[in-house]
């Protein structure tokens, strides 16, 4: 029987790079576009037949900002996938696979949804981060409020029934009201996902040297704590069910793509800096688009490190990755695949963690407690 994976395509390139960013995307090298978008094609053929022991689970565009890109080459890329995976365009909706692609305000228009749709796209997530203006100054954002919600509002019109937007708290200069904006408007706009992220100041980005340097001041981790709480106590109460430390959904629509990282299933990443699991093996490609580019036009794969996983590192992540969902880890689920007994294997640390009160654990589940969740390292740390 074929085992399913998912495929995700990364698209390093932004109109303007984010004051708080340090994902692999820029915003001065769309002269490598086309080449960029060549050799991701490229680099599908050569996976060909190692995806025909798969089916087809799911595939992400992220970035980066994927909508940067000329529709048609989304297109031609999705083209590509279909048919390694000997599937029709028609079909990918019914088979239930969802096809995704990060968007934003600025960097979208009626055409390309358009486009979109009709080339299998069903699942759009939008940044937003957060609707306060001077907020979205600090965050160095592209767009207004008004422009997100003119993107939102297009989307709808012309047929996306499935729309994550993403949010942001613990911007320096929020406060619990100006976020409580934020989610009123958001929960206001009836997205089908909510991905809800405290904003971490990365090394190197501009937000980061401002807060070093005084400029602006960085909010407690008590304030970071209460936005937590708000969001999900809003959020549960506007009929979203938290299922992942971060992640709010509506009945259904939890993201198919992100639940098999948080469960362990296989996934191929394309483009610079993309992360693959296949066959027990953790890969992950040159992040340089450059060098990138250069080893694809020689028919290399472009991979920079590959690591076959001991069955401990296995045991780890299923324990790390399982417990970020709020229904957590399954202890038949780990005693099926490794054949072993948990406690035997974590006694120790289970039991420290629930004397901690950071978990609980039932017959068949562990999952974070609510003091958990505020200090998931904490739990993840005892595992790695
Ligand atoms: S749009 Fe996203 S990927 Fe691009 S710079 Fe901003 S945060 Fe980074």
């Amino acid at each position: 029987m074929k085992k399913d994976i998912s495929i995700y395509i990364h698209i390093p390139f932004c109109i303007k790079k984010c004051t708080y960013c340090d994902f692999i995307s820029f915003d001065n090298k769309n002269s490598l576009k086309e080449k960029y978008i060549d050799s991701l094609l490229k680099e599908i053929s050569l996976y060909i037949s190692a995806l025909e022991q798969y089916n087809l689970k799911s595939v992400f565009f992220g970035g980066g900002t994927p909508t940067v890109i000329n529709e048609r080459s989304i297109d031609e890329i999705l083209q590509n996938i279909y048919k390694a995976f000997k599937i029709d365009k028609e079909d990918i909706s019914e088979s239930g696979i969802e096809v995704s692609i990060e968007g934003n305000p600025g960097a979208l228009t009626e055409r390309k949804i358009k486009k979109y749709l009709a080339s299998g796209v069903n699942r759009l997530s939008l940044g937003l981060q957060t609707i306060n203006t001077d907020e979205l100054q600090v965050m160095g954002r592209i767009h207004t409020a008004e422009e997100f919600y003119n993107s939102y509002n297009l989307a709808r019109k012309n047929g996306f029934e499935n729309i994550n937007i993403d949010i942001i708290f613990g911007i320096p200069g929020q406060t619990v009201n100006t976020f409580k904006k934020t989610l009123n408007a958001v929960i206001e706009m009836n997205p089908e996902h909510i991905s809800c992220y405290s904003l971490k100041l990365e090394e190197g980005t501009k937000l980061y040297k401002r807060v070093k340097t005084k400029e602006i001041q960085e909010i407690s981790d008590e304030m970071d704590r209460k936005m937590y709480h708000l969001a999900v106590s809003e959020l549960k109460k506007a009929g979203y069910i938290h299922y992942e430390i971060s992640n709010f959904a509506r009945t259904g629509f939890e993201c198919r793509h992100n639940k098999v990282y948080w469960t362990g299933g296989e996934y191929l990443g394309l483009g610079a800096g993309a992360h693959s699991y296949m066959n027990g093996t953790r890969f992950n490609n040159k992040e340089s688009i450059e060098e990138y580019i250069n080893m694809l036009e020689n028919s290399e794969k472009p991979v920079s490190n590959e690591e076959k996983l001991s069955i401990e590192e296995k045991m780890s992540e299923y324990m790390i990755l399982g417990l970020r969902l709020i229904k957590g880890i399954s202890i038949s689920g780990f005693e099926e695949t490794f054949h072993e007994d948990i406690s035997a294997v974590y006694g120790k640390k289970i039991d420290l963690l629930l004397k901690k009160k950071l978990i609980k654990k039932d017959e068949n589940s562990i999952v974070l407690t609510k003091k958990g969740l505020d200090l998931a390292n904490q739990v993840f740390i005892e595992f790695i």
